[in-house]
């Protein structure tokens, strides 16, 4: 044999060329993937991409156009394309480096996906194949709140992993391999997750639904339906409802994520236009809002009979974000009117709006997958949800201490801040009647200041208001507890003293009359002395309170007639027995 060494060159450069092509093309192909080893997370990244461009492609034609290297390397760990895109075809070459089969948990974390194709080629060339989606009548594998899940096994050698994923609803794609243990743990960790987020969502609801029936404050009821709507919709789209509620109804579960979705928006706009009482200082923002909820509501339903999921889904997303940012323009717009409620409200639904649009923003493929981007709707929703339930018991006690203020003011009377002609009577009818009841004694004293016009004539009318206020002061300081006092006139105070006889109701009475005298008011200029006249009456044989009154008065008609700043008790006659 001869060797020419031209041929040898030659030869060896084709080797060269051989080794060069193989290697570019396990450049693009990837790797294989170490079953043992495998990268953590999501695998988009380790994958070879093939968009179909036409009629469906078998697994062999998308194999031949693998392997002719019309796959493009993953860019993303996890795949997005958006709105009724194309289907696409994913690749890997997995590697099993030891002597016995594994078996392995391979899930594709999206419940809404319409078709998804999953093939495992071995390296003897068996196949395993699992069909799956939504849009498929008798759909396996989908599990709750985890997503589309199979158990390939992977014999000794390599082999190849094809997945093929078709949708009209956003096509988002995180595929995980994981071992049986991992994606065990993973369960765990996702069923405490959601019961947490459920238990609290489903108790807020309960809670804001009994202060409702309680309180019957719309507030309640329309906050505890956008709550269980944003349950709804979120049961929906964690594939809950299509593994547990309605399973194998792809008709139904084509529009369900996206019906609730818009039923979601709406709940949410009826709640703030009433949260934040638009329809007084907004009134043509409430209008457009309540006329563009039903449009939206009429479209999507006109989408459905129709039968355009394509169309519905497009509403339905392009409503989500008007919505999301609809509700903090409300926040902001009632800030900027100065209402209270939206200073609640807009942190409230700036935390969900971050969340929401984070979460819809992944979903949409224009902003990287990750685990807190893609769940940021749900951690969002809980911070929303806590922020308005604290808004909403707030406005309870702004609407509790306007009520007490509107009590308070009724009762009292605000230069003095005691109690007004009507609280004395409710108060002393409660005590005339316990007194009557107990055969207990109760008096009362009535008392004018003296020559009180001439007070605002010579000082002015501060100066009289000013000698009342401190009046009213030493009253109350010298008061017991159970005594009830009240301004009864201009500058007339009442007294109803419980457990008090005359004589100790006259004893009092001197007292404060005394105190009357020492006590000085001080002017700009100079200083006055305020006296006061009184009149002491018990209560013995009078019907009721208002002819103990009259009695009163009557005494201090005489304490005035005989030259004021006395005390005068009403006389024996009407100091009938008990
Ligand atoms: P007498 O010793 O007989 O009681 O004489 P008087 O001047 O106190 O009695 P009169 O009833 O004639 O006048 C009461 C005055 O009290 C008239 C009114 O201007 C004044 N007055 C009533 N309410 C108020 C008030 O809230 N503030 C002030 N500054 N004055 C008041
Ligand atoms: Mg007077
Ligand atoms: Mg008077």
């Amino acid at each position: 044999m001869q060797y020419d060494p031209r041929m040898i060159s030659q030869r060896l450069w084709k080797a060269l060329y051989a080794l060069l092509l193989l290697c570019a093309m396990a450049g693009v192909r990837g790797q294989a993937l170490n079953l043992t080893e495998l990268p953590p997370g999501y695998l988009g990244g380790h994958a070879e991409l093939l968009l179909e461009d036409g009629a469906p492609l078998t697994q062999t034609q998308a194999q031949i156009r693998f392997e002719a290297g019309q796959g493009v390397k993953g860019e993303r760990n996890v795949p997005g394309f958006g709105i009724g895109a194309r289907a696409v075809w994913l690749h890997w070459t997995l590697l099993n480096s030891t002597d016995i089969s594994r078996d392995m948990r391979l899930s594709i974390g999206t419940t809404w996906l319409d078709a998804i194709d999953i093939y495992v080629i071995g390296p003897e060339r068996q196949g395993a194949q699992w069909r799956m989606g939504d849009e498929r009548d008798h759909a396996s594998g989908l599990k709750a709140a985890i997503g589309y899940e199979v158990a390939p096994v992977f014999a000794p050698g390599r082999s190849e992993l094809y997945v093929r994923v078709q949708s009209i609803d956003p096509m988002v794609v995180p595929i995980e391999l994981l071992t049986p243990e991992q994606a065990a743990r993973n369960d765990e960790l996702v069923r405490y997750t959601y019961g947490f987020i459920y238990g609290f969502l489903i108790a807020l609801v309960a809670y804001n639904f009994m202060l409702y029936a309680g309180l019957r404050d719309r507030n309640h009821l329309l906050y505890s339906v956008y709550l269980t709507t944003l349950i709804c919709l979120n049961l929906a789209y964690t594939g809950h409802g299509l593994a547990w509620i309605w399973p194998g109804q792809p008709d139904l579960q084509r529009y369900v994520i996206l019906g609730l979705m818009v039923v979601f928006g709406c709940a949410g706009l009826l709640f703030a236009r009433r949260f934040l009482d638009l329809k007084s200082h907004a009134p043509r923002t409430d209008a457009w809002i309540s006329r563009g909820s039903a449009g939206v509501l009429a479209l999507f339903a006109l989408s459905v009979v129709v039968q355009s999921h394509l169309a519905a889904a497009l509403l339905a997303f392009v409503f989500f974000g008007v919505f999301t940012v609809s509700m903090v323009y409300l926040g902001l717009l009632t800030v900027h009117h100065r209402r209270v409620s939206g200073r609640y409200f807009l942190p409230a639904v700036v935390f969900g709006m971050l969340g929401g649009g984070s979460t819809f923003l992944v979903v949409l493929g224009l902003t990287p997958f990750n685990t807190l981007s893609y769940h940021a709707l749900e951690l969002g929703i809980i911070l929303e949800a806590t922020l308005l339930a604290l808004a909403v018991a707030h406005q309870v006690r702004l609407h509790q201490q306007a009520t007490l203020h509107a009590e308070h003011l009724a009762s009292h009377d605000p230069l003095t801040g005691l109690h007004n002609r009507r609280a004395f009577q409710e108060r002393g009818q409660a005590l005339w009647s316990t007194s009557a009841r107990g055969h207990r004694p109760l008096s009362m004293i009535l008392l004018d200041l003296d020559y009180f016009k001439q007070v605002n004539d010579t000082h002015g009318h501060a100066t009289g208001d000013q000698a009342l206020v401190m009046s009213a002061q030493l009253l109350t300081k010298a008061c017991r507890a159970g005594d009830v006092l009240a301004r009864w006139g201009g500058e007339e105070f009442i007294l109803l003293l419980p457990e008090t006889d005359i004589e100790q109701a006259c004893v009092f009475a001197e007292r404060l009359r005394q105190e009357f005298v020492e006590q000085k008011v001080h002017t700009e200029h100079q200083t006055l002395q305020i006296t006061a006249s009184f009149g002491v009456a018990q209560r013995g044989a009078h019907t009721n309170l208002e002819a103990l009154i009259k009695s009163a008065d009557v005494a201090l008609y005489e304490a005035k007639h005989a030259g004021r700043n006395q005390v005068q008790r009403a006389r024996r006659m009407n100091e009938l027995p008990l």
